[in-house]
């Protein structure tokens, strides 16, 4: 079973829940896919063997062939192109390498080269890998889809998603059997859980939600549900033991049993809720 992890907004524990559940699995694969701001081997501490650099093709023009006619940067759709004083000017970083100013070019003066764009780390079997995209990229998708590339079949796989309801996140989740929303109860957290419900629902997986930081006197998230008939499958308590913990790096799952023991029903009831 594929399950995604993910929020609406960032520090609401997304990775506390995706890397808690790995740790209380006997076997999985963790795919950190929060490639802006990896942190789940802060938790699992996997000993990486391997950084293979993800590159992406983006367009370089001969000079001496091109007649600045300007047809390229017509066809590009994300202005990724623009001629001035007949040269044309590449703006690579936005570049979305779909080939169309390769084919517009009447004069052939159109070539691929290859550009780094991050990395995608693993450990020696592969149960845990994680994607970096380079500070100041934009484009973050082709990371993603190289670490799905890598997707084990033969055992549970645990998706960190990034924060979000952006194109990243949608890439994440695709070919997933289960989500998990994990949200805090605040005004910010209601509104981005919302956003989120309607991301998978539109998308078609089934999902449930994950309360973070829980608080006896605040119901908002709990009234959401309830209105939208959406399952809360877990609570966490608002706690400074648990907040003091992970400021060292430590998981509930790792020094409490019983944290590990109700991260894995976590996961069984993500496997019923598929199966239901
Ligand atoms: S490959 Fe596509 S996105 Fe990139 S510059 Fe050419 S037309 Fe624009
Ligand atoms: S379409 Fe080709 S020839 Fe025309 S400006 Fe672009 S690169 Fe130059």
């Amino acid at each position: 079973m594929k399950i995604a992890v993910l929020s609406g907004k960032g520090g609401t524990g997304k990775t506390t829940v995706a890397a808690s559940i790995a740790t209380s699995l006997e076997q999985c694969q963790y795919i950190d896919c929060d490639v802006e701001e990896p942190n789940g081997a802060i938790f699992l501490k996997p000993d990486i063997k391997e950084s293979l650099p993800v590159k992406v093709p983006v367009p370089r023009v001969e000079e001496l062939k091109c007649s600045g006619c300007g047809f390229c940067a017509q066809a590009c759709q994300f202005n990724t192109l623009a001629v001035v004083k007949g040269k044309v000017l590449v703006f690579q970083e936005i570049c979305h390498h779909c080939g169309a100013c390769l084919i517009a070019c009447p004069q052939g003066a159109i070539t691929e080269m290859d550009r780094e764009i991050g990395v995608v780390e693993y450990n020696e079997d592969g149960t845990f890998m994680q994607g970096k995209l380079n500070v100041g990229e934009p484009i973050s998708v082709p990371i993603i889809r190289e670490l799905k590339r890598r997707v084990k079949n033969d055992m549970p796989v645990i998706f960190d998603c990034p924060p979000g309801a952006s194109c990243t996140v949608v890439h994440s989740i695709e070919g997933c059997d289960y989500c998990l929303l994990v949200t805090e109860p605040t005004p910010f957290g209601v509104h981005d859980l919302k956003i989120a419900e309607q991301l998978v629902r539109k998308v078609g997986i089934p999902f449930g939600v994950v309360l973070n930081k829980a608080l006896q006197a605040n119901g908002s998230v709990q009234e959401f549900c309830g209105r939208n008939d959406v399952e809360i499958l877990m609570e966490i308590p608002f706690s400074q033991a648990i907040a003091a913990y992970y400021s060292q790096g430590l998981l509930p799952a790792e020094y409490n049993p019983e944290w590990k023991d109700r991260f894995r029903k976590l996961y069984e009831k993500a496997e019923r809720g598929v199966q239901g």
